[in-house]
């Protein structure tokens, strides 16, 4: 399951740079050569990471980067920016605007890579031993199984990737529209109802043993992993 970064960049000798580089290291890589394909491209595939550059066309990073995180669903994607050296202004406001951190052009392959996974792992992504855990749940990507403590889940793929999605952001309410884009990906036409059939059926599946139920469903939000308990007593579409 490689992580998506989306590499937001205008030349294309940078882009080629980062892409090979970036892949190496194991990640799958998207591009955006301006800022308003930077925006499309986030909200269709919501990537792990962003690394965007400052000067760019059309929208500028900090427009990209107020935009992200003020109105798009995916208001938590990590950005790193890119910027030249002096715009040391541009730093501070990229800061405030939200962004997680900044490197300067031009800059050593090895410092970009450690400040990836700096980021990443300040996100909570799947750590190095490819394991996510939550409470008693544990999520072994390699194996492609599931735990509740010692209790082996079976989940079908989509239960599965709907779980892995909540587990890298444990107590964020993920609304449905994003978890129907992120597990199920923009391309493909399904009802927002089909999100609470597949979180019912995760649901059942988590707690088959008695387990306490975290999975929260929060009224008019959407749904989280949590040990806080949900709306639920209600029906899960409630909202
Ligand atoms: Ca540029």
């Amino acid at each position: 399951m490689a992580e998506k970064i989306l590499v937001v960049e205008d030349e294309p000798a940078i882009v080629t740079m980062l892409k090979y580089n970036l892949e190496k290291e194991g990640y799958e890589v998207l591009v955006a050569e301006d800022g308003e394909k930077a925006v499309a491209v986030a909200e269709e595939e919501c990537p792990a990471l962003i690394l965007l550059d400052w000067m760019l066309p059309k929208m500028t990073g900090i427009e990209v980067c107020r935009h992200i995180r003020h109105k798009s669903q995916y208001t938590n994607i990590p950005i790193i920016m890119l910027t030249a050296r002096g715009e040391e202004a541009d730093r501070v406001r990229g800061l405030q605007l939200g962004a997680d951190d900044y490197i300067t052009k031009p800059f050593s392959l090895p410092e970009l890579n450690a400040r990836i996974k700096a980021v990443l792992r300040r996100a909570g992504p799947v750590d190095d031993k490819g394991t996510l855990d939550f409470e008693d749940i544990h999520m072994d990507f390699t194996a492609h199984k599931v735990w509740r403590g010692d209790r082996e889940v079976s989940l079908g793929p989509t239960e599965f990737r709907l779980l892995r999605y909540l587990m890298s952001k444990p107590k964020q309410v993920f609304s449905r529209e994003e978890l129907l884009r992120s597990v199920w990906g923009a391309s493909i036409h399904v009802e927002l109802r089909t999100v609470d059939v597949h979180i019912r059926r995760l649901r059942k599946a988590l707690n088959e043993g008695g387990e306490a139920d975290l999975l929260r469903t929060v009224r008019a939000a959407g749904y989280s992993l949590d040990t806080e308990p949900g709306d639920s007593d209600d029906e899960d579409d409630d909202f």
